[in-house]
């Protein structure tokens, strides 16, 4: 055996004191006592799967004035997160498969974490779908406007899920409807007017047009940030076949919070109010809700001296999201089982990649956890390029050690680990 881990192990819902063993990255054996070449014992400190991000925009290729891959694996890693799934809109659009190739050749070079590509689906490329599912980690359809982004139109959405069903992948859907969003537009100087420009009803209109077209089809379907409690309660009614995931801002910000400068937390689906978050809060509690995606959409400071209106939509939250949650598994806002369900074990099956658990067979993609140091969000020591987080002084536990397919990537908060180490996780 390569390595041996020991600790406080988070197996099937509960901390167990046993050993972890790595074989060529891959976990081979958990035992109660074991020693591997290389033995590390943590003793009493928490050892949890790495978390999956589902959801980011790390800008490369195309933006990386905004983030590039390294920055944002690099923020991804200090995070927890060994593995993040990277959407399409970057520059050009990945809607073939020399786009997807190429991506991945230019991803592969820069990239501390493994990760994922996925395409996007478009009125004009319904077609090319199952070529291209062959090689994406999954596709993402746009239903309403959002930054730099290209949609489908909800008349075309049976034909997609039908399309993608042999190709096993997920399609990954932002849920706001574009007729509904033009009827209501408004002139937006804040926060309340940008909540009121994309109300919950246009979330609900997508969400029901998303449940109807895949009627009978058992295609993988996630509803990304899932943001309001009209979206919610058509969601309890779902086909198994149907996930939904959320974001730590609509989990943790409203706005009725004091928020400054309002336009930097303009983002789509927008903010709503405590009400909508307190629901949703709810819906992780008891397991409505899959997944946590932090939806990591960063931009420069420059871009934010402008009107509100004129400035891009997108929050930075890679690095600080599953160190809030631990915190919040601490002070027991939600319990551990929940927290692993959401960022490593729910994201791991819709994705299809064998992590999110410690079980024999599985990537040794593995965080040590201090529940006793806590401390503040500080964006200075943050690691995107974007230097701020909508969650500054919000408390939160950073994880020790990060291990990805057993290799040691952080070690005492500190950075082991190289750029171009991260593997592609699909053919
Ligand atoms: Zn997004």
């Amino acid at each position: 055996m390569d390595l041996t881990i020991e600790g406080k192990v988070y197996i099937n819902g509960s901390f167990e004191k046993c050993c972890i063993g790595v074989d060529q990255g891959r976990i081979s054996s958990i035992k109660k006592i074991s020693k591997g070449e290389k033995h590390l014992d943590f003793g009493d400190k928490l050892i949890l799967p790495a978390g999956i991000d589902i959801h980011v925009h790390f800008r490369d290729p195309g933006m990386i004035h905004k983030e590039d891959f390294s920055t944002g694996s690099l923020a991804a890693a200090f995070g927890g997160i060994s593995c993040v799934f990277d959407m399409p809109n970057t520059i050009p659009q990945v809607t073939n498969l020399q786009v997807l190739s190429d991506k991945i050749i230019t991803l592969g070079k820069k990239s501390y974490v493994d990760f994922g590509v996925y395409s996007c689906v478009t009125n004009s490329n319904i077609k090319n779908a199952r070529e291209i599912g062959e090689k994406c980690s999954g596709f993402k359809i746009y239903m309403g406007n959002s930054t730099n982004s290209l949609q489908l139109d909800k008349s075309n959405l049976r034909e997609v899920f039908k399309e993608i069903y042999s190709t096993g992948k997920p399609v990954l859907i932002h849920a706001e409807d574009e007729q509904c969003l033009d009827k209501n537009k408004t002139k937006e100087r804040n926060l309340v007017d940008h909540l009121n420009s994309r109300p919950s009803k246009c979330e609900e209109k997508a969400i029901r047009d998303i449940l109807e077209s895949s009627r009978n089809i058992n295609s993988k379907i996630h509803v990304c940030h899932l943001s309001s409690y009209e979206g919610l309660e058509l969601l309890k009614n779902r086909a198994e076949n149907v996930s939904c995931g959320v974001t730590p801002h609509h989990l943790l910000l409203s706005v009725e919070k004091d928020l400054k400068p309002q336009l930097r937390y303009k983002v789509n689906p927008p903010l709503r109010k405590s009400f909508d978050r307190e629901i949703l809060f709810e819906g992780v509690r008891s397991g409505f809700i899959d997944v946590l995606e932090s939806d990591h959409a960063p931009h420069n400071f420059e871009e934010s001296i402008v009107d509100f209106e004129d400035a891009p939509s997108g929050l930075p939250g890679v690095e600080t999201m599953f160190p809030l949650f631990l915190h919040m598994a601490k002070k027991r806002k939600l319990s551990f089982q929940r927290l692993v369900s959401i960022i490593c074990e729910r994201p791991a099956y819709i994705v299809g990649i064998p992590k999110g658990k410690i079980e024999v067979g599985r990537d040794a993609d593995i965080i040590v956890v201090d529940l006793k140091k806590d401390c503040k969000i500080k964006s200075e020591y943050l690691h995107s390029k974007c230097e701020w987080s909508p969650f500054e002084d919000w408390s939160a536990i950073f994880p020790m050690h990060v291990f990805v397919r057993g290799k040691k990537l952080i070690e005492e908060h500190e950075l082991l680990g190289n750029q171009g180490f991260g593997r592609f996780v699909g053919k």
